[in-house]
């Protein structure tokens, strides 16, 4: 592994082993809808560790997604608190909160998001400048991140010249470049031939894994649900462990 796929993620130290990366607390999330409520989350619990790769497979409507954006301090839960690093997210105000979802999370959506006007390479080094690494630093890691993924000879093409796995190859790479410690990915395959995803995920396993980070997938493809860690999945709102 390179050097810049390895420090991608943030060093674990010993006592980081301790506490959950992240820690999501008795969460409930109802939605309404007319005079129905939905009960979405009733009482979810899950703690993830440093290193620790996580698949969450569940059917569709279960409430996966929504579990994400709670975990990735997109939505607020009804009640229950998310803790990053030990920390409760819940009393923070929206600043500190956009904040740690700038420099500590990063979300790998269903549909790419790449920015259609730029190319692969500056669509991965253009969020590293934001944070503060020079241009060279960035373009540096990037062309390792994109290159690792298979994507060396695309460099410098725009999303819209790309496949669509070649997108969401660009997109986990962006992810990863801006070295957060959760990664949440929301049916990140779905775009991918499963050979490919399965080299992708390999990938990322292996950064998780070298860099103390936490990651929570939500797929349907259990040849990638196997290469995690752990699996859980969703039943009556909670989550429970597979296997
Ligand atoms: P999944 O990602 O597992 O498919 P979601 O978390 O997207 O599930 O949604 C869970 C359930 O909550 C679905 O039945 C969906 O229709 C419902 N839902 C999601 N968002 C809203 C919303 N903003 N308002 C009302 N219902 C919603
Ligand atoms: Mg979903």
């Amino acid at each position: 592994m390179s050097d810049a796929v390895a420090d991608a993620g943030v060093e674990a130290t010993q006592d980081d082993d301790d506490i959950p990366v992240l820690f999501l607390n008795a969460i409930e999330r109802t939605y309404r809808q007319g005079d129905e409520a939905l009960h979405i989350l009733s009482g979810a619990e899950l703690a993830i560790w440093p290193g620790q790769s996580v698949a969450l497979v569940a059917p569709s409507g279960a409430g996966k997604s929504t579990l994400l954006h709670i975990a990735g301090l997109l939505e607020h839960p009804d009640q229950g608190d998310v803790y990053i690093d030990g920390r409760a997210t819940a009393i923070l105000s929206d600043a500190e909160r956009t904040r740690i979802r700038r420099n500590e999370i990063g979300f790998i959506y269903q549909s790419h998001h790449l920015l259609p006007e730029f190319t692969a390479l500056e669509n991965v080094l253009m969020p590293q400048m934001i944070r503060g690494l020079t241009r060279k630093e960035a373009n540096k890691r990037a062309v390792e991140l994109l290159s690792y993924l298979g994507l060396s000879a695309r460099l410098n093409h725009r999303p819209a010249e790309l496949s669509g796995g070649e997108q969401q190859r660009g997109a986990i790479a962006r992810a990863v470049a801006t070295a957060p410690r959760i990664r949440l990915a929301d049916e990140p395959t779905r775009n991918l031939h499963l050979h490919t995803a399965d080299h992708v995920f390999a990938a990322l396993t292996q950064l998780v894994r070298a860099s103390g980070l936490a990651t929570i997938i939500a797929t349907h493809n259990m040849e990638i649900a196997a290469r995690m860690d752990r699996r859980v999945t969703l039943r009556e709102g909670q989550v429970v462990e597979m296997e």
